[in-house]
């Protein structure tokens, strides 16, 4: 049987509109844009819950974060679940992790299913980091996300050859603190990169979450980030613009280390003959905010951070330059590599295979609407928890706040807030038109339909 190596790389925080393959108005990612340009670009893909850890178990379940137990940054993953690594590696893949994890260490939350692992404890450095390899703490010199392709190379290069490999490469950057390479610390130097069209937005005719959130560029970033003090005697709308700058700059150094290292690891590929045989996937663990709404982080339903970056390329079945625009999540993941590897994919898995759509054939019933949930209510970044449904035309949020009970820790108690969004008019979603009496039947149809993925889902309402 010739099943195919899959190499799964994972960035985080990397959002779709910093790739020049997904039209980057600020950068451009030419090793990156390789993957797209020899194989598919999806246009929809969404994680079903914006933030690092829960995507991550997701994405190595093929379940929600209410099923899979991470729903929160404070969550360990529990290993004994079944998982993608696993059942690739009982029907005989070799599997290795390499790089960040973050669901945990020690007891059953280190990482199983996976015959060698080598992670970043934490959120781990980006300078002579420390790593957890087979359970043992080890430092190296250097950079991370080259150390990461380094031994994510002499791993692909000491393989078993008779067998397939499953490899899931992740990245820290580009995580804050944002920190370049060396060979990058310089790049943009000259140049002013464009802010983005809403970054002075004032939260109007939004809930009263996007006023809350503590997440944005002129007020929110500090002396970390942004690692120089400002000058002196500038406006306030001086002031922010510099800290845009300092900030998207570094975050997009990062993120040209990774397209480089890509580029690397797509070489030795080529120089290995296995480029037709392995399966390669670029993601990010969600997206972020790169000024937009005059924010950075993620965690919001809104567009720049729910859209995941997904691009695959494998030669044997998917046919270059395609684009994919039908609905795919993070939680399809682990199907379609098991559906690759001939694996029969588990009935517990909620995710679907997307082995049809490589091949740009949409399966009859393929899903038309999605349901996500942040769970994370007034954590770092004061963002709500909420939950929501996106189709191919709209956005229904529902900020359910004050059902929670965990008000008394807030001053001001917000009460539960819909936001509902006409994507084909308002794709940057600057106005919310719940209460417009012209949606009101897209309202009462959409909240029909979330009430039943939210169910289909096996998740609860609330309260
Ligand atoms: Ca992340």
């Amino acid at each position: 049987m010739n099943r195919p190596n899959i190499l799964f790389i994972m960035s985080d925080d990397h959002a779709a509109h910093a790739m020049s393959c997904y039209g980057s108005r600020i950068n451009r990612t030419p090793n990156l844009d390789r993957i797209a340009d020899e194989g598919i670009r999806y246009d929809n893909c969404f994680c079903t819950n914006s933030i690092c850890a829960p995507s991550r178990a997701a994405i190595l379940t093929g379940v929600y974060n209410h099923l899979n137990g991470v729903k929160t940054l404070g969550d360990r993953f529990d290993g004994r679940q079944t998982t993608v690594s696993k059942l690739l590696q009982q029907e005989g893949y070799q599997t290795a992790i390499i790089g960040k994890w973050h669901l945990g260490h020690g007891g059953d939350s280190d990482p199983t299913g996976f015959d060698y692992w080598n992670v970043l404890p934490g959120q781990g450095d980006y300078y002579d980091p420390e790593f957890i390899e087979m359970g043992e703490q080890r430092r190296y010199e250097g950079y991370v996300t080259d150390i990461i392709t380094d031994r994510s190379i002499e791993w692909i290069e000491g393989r078993d050859r008779t067998r397939p490999f499953f490899l899931m490469c992740h990245h820290k950057a580009p995580h804050r603190p944002w920190i370049p390479d060396q060979k990058h610390a310089h790049l943009y130097e000259d140049e002013t990169i464009p802010e983005p069209p809403t970054f002075d937005d004032d939260y109007s005719g939004r809930a009263a979450a996007a006023e809350a959130a503590i997440m944005r560029i002129d007020r929110d970033l500090n002396k970390r980030d942004l690692k120089l003090d400002p000058p002196e005697g500038l406006t306030e709308k001086e002031l922010k613009s510099w800290k845009y700058q300092r900030y998207i700059k570094d975050y997009l150094r990062c993120v040209a280390s990774i397209d480089d290292n890509v580029g690397r690891l797509l070489d030795m590929l080529d120089e290995q003959g296995i480029a037709d045989d392995t399966i390669v996937v670029y993601t990010s663990d969600q997206g972020f905010f790169l000024g937009d709404h005059g924010w950075f982080d993620k965690r919001f339903m809104y567009e720049e951070s729910l859209r995941m970056p997904f691009i695959v390329r494998y030669p044997k079945e998917i046919r270059a330059g395609r684009v994919q625009e039908a609905m795919a999540l993070n939680i399809d993941f682990a199907p379609t590599f098991l559906d690759y590897a001939g694996i029969p994919v588990p009935g517990s898995m909620q995710g679907k295979s997307l082995r049809l759509l490589m091949r740009s054939e949409v399966p009859d019933g393929w899903r038309t609407s999605m349901y996500y949930r942040y769970w994370m209510h007034l954590s770092e970044h004061g963002v709500y928890a909420h939950y929501g449904l996106r189709t191919h035309d709209y956005k229904l949020i529902y900020y359910y706040a004050d059902a929670l009970g965990a008000t008394d820790a807030i001053d001001d108690p917000k009460t539960p807030e819909w936001e509902l969004f006409d994507l084909r008019k308002d794709s940057s979603e600057m106005n919310n038109v719940y209460s417009d009496p012209a949606y009101a039947d897209t309202v009462r149809q959409l909240t029909g339909e979330l009430q039943l993925k939210q169910l289909e889902a096996e998740d609860t309402p609330y309260p």
